[in-house]
C-alpha cells in the first residue's frame, strides 16, 4: 500500500500559470514558494518559519489547484490527503496513515503536505455526541503532534483546505499550526473569463464565441464550474457533428450547469 499518493514525476508540473484570477492569493502564496525554494536563506536570518496554511472557499474554487502550484513553482514533492478519507476507518488506521504521510514528507523535504476538506477530520474535539469518535479524534491529534514536531532541517509546510472554516478545533489554528488563512472567493467577472481562456485553450471556437459574453452570464460559476461547462459544450458540438462550438453550444451547456447549481442551493438552504 503507498501511504500518501505523490502526484507523478512524469506529469507536468502545475504553475500560477494554470490558475486564473486570484491575482491576491498568487502574491500571498509567493512567499512560501520563496522559503521553499531556499530554506536556509529564511533560516539563517532566523525568521519565522510559515508551518501551516489555510485556504478557506467553496468547493471548486481552485484550492487543490494553488495547493499543487506551490509545490510546482517551488519544484518540490507534493503529497496529499483528504479529510473524508478518514471516516470509515477503524481506530489507529488514520493515525499511521498520518504519521506515514508526514514521515515521507519529511524524508523528501522540503516538501508539501496538502490535506483537503480538513474540517471532516479536524471539527472541534468533543463536539460529538459523546463516544464514535475515537478515530477522528486520534487522527486530529496526529496531525497536530507532526505540525509540531519538525525539526531543523525539515522543511515541510502543511496546506489545508476547508469550505468551514467555523467547525474547526481551535487547536488547528492556533500560532505555529494552521496560523495563516488564506480566502479563495469565487471568481469576479474578470476572474471567470480568465478561467475560460485557461480552459478553451484546445477547444476549437466558432468566430461567434464570445468568452466576455459567457463569464459575464456565469455569475456565481467556480472555476471547477467552468470547466466543467466547456466540456459540456465541446460534447454537444460534437453530437451535432460540429468541427467547432459555437455561442449557442456553451449557451446550452451554460443553462445546464446554472440549472444545476441553483438545484443545488435550494438542497442546502
Ligand atoms: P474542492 O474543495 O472540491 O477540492 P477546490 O477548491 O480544491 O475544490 P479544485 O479541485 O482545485 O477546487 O478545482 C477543480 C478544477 O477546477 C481544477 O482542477 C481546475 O481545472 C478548475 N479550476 C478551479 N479554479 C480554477 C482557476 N482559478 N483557474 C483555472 N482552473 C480552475
Amino acid at each position: 500500500k503507498s501511504p500518501a499518493k505523490k502526484y507523478e514525476a512524469n506529469r507536468r508540473a502545475v504553475t500560477f500559470n494554470d490558475v486564473a484570477g486570484l491575482e491576491g492569493v498568487k502574491s500571498d502564496l509567493q512567499e512560501i514558494v520563496d522559503f521553499l525554494r531556499k530554506p536556509e536563506k529564511f533560516q539563517r536570518l532566523g525568521g519565522q518559519v510559515p508551518k501551516g496554511v489555510l485556504l478557506i472557499g467553496p468547493p471548486g474554487t481552485g484550492k487543490t489547484l494553488l495547493a499543487r502550484a506551490i509545490a510546482g513553482e517551488a519544484g518540490v514533492p507534493f503529497y496529499s490527503v483528504s479529510g473524508s478519507e478518514f471516516i470509515q476507518m477503524f481506530v489507529g488506521v488514520g493515525a499511521s496513515r498520518v504519521r506515514d504521510l508526514f514521515k515521507t514528507a519529511k524524508d523528501n523535504s522540503p516538501s508539501i503536505v496538502f490535506i483537503d476538506e480538513i474540517d471532516a477530520v479536524g471539527r472541534q474535539r468533543g463536539a460529538g455526541l459523546g463516544g464514535g469518535h475515537d478515530e477522528r479524534e486520534q487522527t486530529l491529534n496526529q496531525i497536530l503532534s507532526e505540525m509540531d514536531g519538525f525539526t531543523q532541517g525539515e522543511t515541510v509546510i502543511v496546506v489545508a483546505a476547508t469550505n468551514r472554516p467555523d467547525v474547526l478545533d481551535p487547536a488547528l489554528l492556533r500560532p505555529g499550526r494552521f496560523d495563516r488563512h488564506i480566502t479563495v472567493d469565487r471568481p469576479s467577472m474578470k476572474g471567470r473569463l480568465e478561467i475560460f481562456k485557461v480552459h478553451v485553450r484546445n477547444v476549437p471556437l466558432a468566430d461567434d464565441v464570445s468568452m466576455e459574453r459567457l463569464a459575464a452570464g456565469s455569475v456565481g460559476l467556480t472555476g471547477a464550474d467552468i470547466r466543467n461547462l466547456i466540456n459540456e459544450a465541446a460534447l454537444w458540438a460534437t453530437r451535432q457533428d460540429k468541427t467547432e462550438v459555437h455561442m449557442e453550444d456553451f449557451e446550452y451547456a451554460r443553462d445546464k450547469i446554472l440549472m444545476g447549481a441553483r438545484r443545488e442551493e435550494a438542497l442546502v438552504a
